[in-house]
């Protein structure tokens, strides 16, 4: 396999910062009067939960969902797999997904129905990165941080192979 290196900076830090803070003042508008459960989905989308639930000023609940991802390769299989359940009922409760980045959609569009199964109040998706070039299936986050072209990228939460976590910008990685 080519090995990988961090070949650009996508998006700084402070690029992140602003367009979070704007995006938890929009949830909080659109939610006023509200509670709000916001389901992180493990790992990658725990450094924007981080900061997007203290842009929000409405009360917040958290709950974590991990499903099965690439693994050690960048590309989806399709086949979803929860590796993590909710630990409460979302039963008639506003819920949020918080999500990484959305690629291909299939994850997210297994997570959605099995979510919406369990009869919340509302249920819609945020996303800090969307990549609609590479959708295979109909669906769209409700809240976007930034759309980005199909390029394989790593930091603030996002990983490769565990590795990159801890970047505090969005970077392309490249092959050598
Ligand atoms: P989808 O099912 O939409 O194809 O994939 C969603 C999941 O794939 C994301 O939650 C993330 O874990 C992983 N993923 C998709 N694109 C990227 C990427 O560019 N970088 C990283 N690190 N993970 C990605």
């Amino acid at each position: 396999m080519p090995e990988k290196y961090v070949e650009r900076v996508l998006l700084t830090k402070e690029e992140i910062q602003k367009r979070v803070i704007s995006l938890g003042q929009q949830i909080s508008n659109d939610y006023a009067g509200k509670e709000l459960l916001l389901i992180c989905v493990l790992k990658g989308a725990v450094v924007f939960l981080s900061d997007l639930m203290r842009a929000i000023t409405v009360p917040v609940f958290i709950d974590f969902m991990a499903v099965s991802s690439y693994g050690a390769a960048t590309e989806s299989s399709g086949i979803v797999r929860i590796l993590k359940d909710l630990d409460c009922s979302i039963d008639n409760r506003h819920c949020l997904i918080v999500e990484d980045i959305i690629d291909t959609g299939l994850t997210l569009l297994y997570l959605k129905e099995n979510l919406l199964s369990r009869k919340p109040a509302s249920l819609k998706i945020v996303t800090l990165l969307d990549k609609p070039d590479r959708r295979r299936v109909d669906i769209e986050p409700d809240y976007c941080g930034f759309r980005i072209p199909d390029e394989f990228v790593v930091g603030y939460g996002l990983d490769f192979n565990e590795c990159y976590r801890s970047l505090p910008d969005v970077c392309v990685l490249g092959e050598k």
